[in-house]
């Protein structure tokens, strides 16, 4: 088969044999692949960079027995994220998510993991915010779309807010069930404050720590509630 040549973001990987790597690749074009990469593990392998978590580049794939990388042109390894041990993990965090859920083709999701990645590693964001609104987005982009600031029950607008997590919608206090959360107004504000905020403008938020806390806690069961994936727990 010719080679085909897509844009792809490093997962993740595991190390075969002497120098090699498997590594989960998530392309472009054709979403999560397995494929091996030789001898990128000697110490002047040409292609040493390209078998990180992180690195984006173009890659050559060739099928053969199984998938193997020729080449790759990397466009940005973000290399800035080794530097800064909570970032780093922040981005391991974020590889993670899209390891739980990503199988087929998404290009829309590649786009947004690269966004999230690029606002990670060269903006000044406060901790844990890009895993928050990238854990937000992907919950919508799965079709769970819940953001709204009225009750999902009756239609009522939400002064007191509860999170029914059957229904994956908000609810007001007569609407709530068994499965119902009640969260504090600085926790739902901080969920709309995120919904609304691009990553570009993800610099200049400033929530309190016990809303974005408690946000992420339920933005996190969510998602669990809704795939049954369970996410990393990163404090
Ligand atoms: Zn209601």
């Amino acid at each position: 088969m010719a080679p085909i040549k897509t844009k792809a973001i490093v997962l993740g990987g595991t190390n075969v044999k002497e120098k090699d790597r498997l590594v989960d690749l998530f392309t472009l074009e054709q979403g999560r692949k397995l494929v091996s990469m030789r001898g990128v593990r000697g110490e002047k392998a040409k292609l040493k960079m390209a078998k990180e978590p992180f690195c984006f580049g173009e890659f050559v794939l060739e099928e053969g027995k199984g998938c193997v990388v020729t080449q790759v042109e990397i466009i940005d390894n973000f290399y800035d994220l080794t530097k800064d041990l909570d970032k780093y993990y922040e981005g391991c965090a974020i590889l993670d998510l899209v390891k739980s859920v990503a199988a087929a083709s998404e290009p829309k999701l590649f786009i947004e993991l690269l966004q999230a990645l690029k606002t990670l590693c060269y903006e000044n964001v406060k901790k844990y915010y890009v895993f928050d609104k990238f854990l937000l987005d992907l919950t919508e982009f799965l079709g769970f779309s819940f953001f709204h600031n009225k009750c999902g029950g009756c239609g009522a607008t939400l002064n007191i807010a509860y999170f029914d997590l059957d229904k994956g919608c908000f609810v007001c206090p007569s609407c709530k069930s068994e499965s119902s959360i009640k969260l504090s107004n600085g926790a739902f504000k901080a969920v709309e404050i995120l919904h609304n905020c691009d990553y570009e403008k993800l610099s200049t938020l400033q929530l309190s720590s016990g809303s974005e806390r408690e946000a992420l806690k339920l933005l996190a069961l969510n998602l669990e509630w809704r795939v049954g994936v369970k996410i990393l727990k990163i404090k």
